[in-house]
């Protein structure tokens, strides 16, 4: 959902983006490069930092863009021209979804380096690249179902979706350095410490270098729309909303004036301000659907119209409805909400 308050931020490089297969000086020994994505969400920020590894030089990336041609052709050209004559000497992934991922296996196979990664989202891509984790498949159409998606036509793609991560993630690297919270990564001339973040992937990683100022945000802190936070089959009481609101409050520990690099969006300052915001905007979400849960009890399907407010493709009818059953559970699980399994094999909610 677009930011009502994006005006509190300020984006110090302006309109100025990477084209394609371009990389972009942002900090002393930062550069910024954008990839196509071929969802709604256009384009994803990956990250190349000057580095030494074993009396190397070279390059670290982090993030590695989607696996397909024109991801490949746009890195071919980046490595051509933008890495100084260096090779590539590690890659760094915030997380386990296709978009970070996806082009780990080929970038570690390019390079011969290291896939560095934490450990439940290495685990987890390993699984969900062999079979089916919150995107699709029979179990995702159980759990929907269970929370009153009843569209047979609706859950019948959802079944068929089954390869869904597969098909973008063709390929995990067999082998990588763990990354956990409070880990310090000596990049370069720069120690990145590690953050971790719960409720959009299970452990993802952000990076934080004092001494440049900036921070790696990943997914977890987006300028101009909400982290997807959601529960998914394979979690089904989980509460990840929670988690993710306790880790978005642990990052104002972090200096205000912090340039923020996020996944999605563009570098911007005002990391207190854009965490406010995300407070507020759940705070107000979580209200709505605590006062339609007052005046009756309800599933999370039927909450979509109100929280959502815009029709809904299927794709993103599945974000939603995750979305919607985080929301209930940060509710029930909080002791605010009641949640019943009736006769028609639905949960819902009442207060
Ligand atoms: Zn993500």
């Amino acid at each position: 959902m677009a930011n009502p308050r994006e005006s509190e931020l300020s984006y110090p490089l302006g309109d100025t983006l990477p084209g394609p297969g371009e990389a972009l000086d942002l900090l002393p020994g930062v550069r910024w490069v954008r990839m196509g994505l071929p969802f709604a969400l256009d384009h994803i920020n990956l990250w190349l930092l000057r580095d030494t590894v074993d009396g190397r030089e070279g390059w670290t990336i982090v993030d590695c863009g989607i696996h397909n041609d024109t991801t490949k052709a746009n890195w071919e050209r980046v490595f051509a021209e933008r890495l100084d004559g260096l090779p590539v000497l590690r890659v760094i992934v915030t997380h386990f979804h296709p978009d970070h991922l996806g082009l780990g296996h080929w970038l570690t196979e390019r390079w011969q380096c290291r896939l560095w990664i934490s450990a439940t989202d290495y685990q987890l891509a390993r699984v969900a690249s062999s079979s089916t984790v919150g995107m699709g498949g029979e179990a995702a159409a159980t759990f929907f179902g269970s929370h009153g998606l009843t569209d047979p036509e609706a859950l019948d793609k959802i079944r068929g979706r089954a390869s869904y991560y597969p098909s973008m993630v063709p390929a995990i690297p067999p082998a990588f350095r763990r990354l956990m919270d409070g880990l310090t990564v000596r990049i370069g001339d720069h120690d990145w410490r590690c953050l971790v973040g719960y409720g959009h992937a299970p452990e993802h990683i952000s990076l934080f270098s004092e001494t440049l100022g900036a921070m790696i945000s990943g997914d977890m802190l987006l300028p101009r729309i909400s982290t997807n936070v959601s529960v998914v089959d394979v979690e089904p009481e989980a509460d990840p909303l929670q988690l993710y609101l306790d880790s978005i409050a642990r990052l104002t520990t972090l200096p205000a004036e912090t340039l923020v690099l996020p996944s999605h969006g563009k570098p911007f300052r005002g990391l207190h301000a854009r965490i406010d915001q995300l407070e507020e905007h759940h705070r107000e979400r979580l209200a709505e659907v605590l006062e339609a849960c007052t005046a009756k009890p309800c599933h999370a399907a039927e909450l979509l119209p109100m929280m959502f407010r815009r029709p809904l493709d299927l794709h993103q009818t599945t974000f939603a409805m995750g979305e919607a059953v985080a929301h209930l559970h940060l509710l029930w699980l909080g002791g605010q909400l009641r949640r019943t399994l009736d006769e028609d094999g639905i949960h819902r909610f009442s207060a």
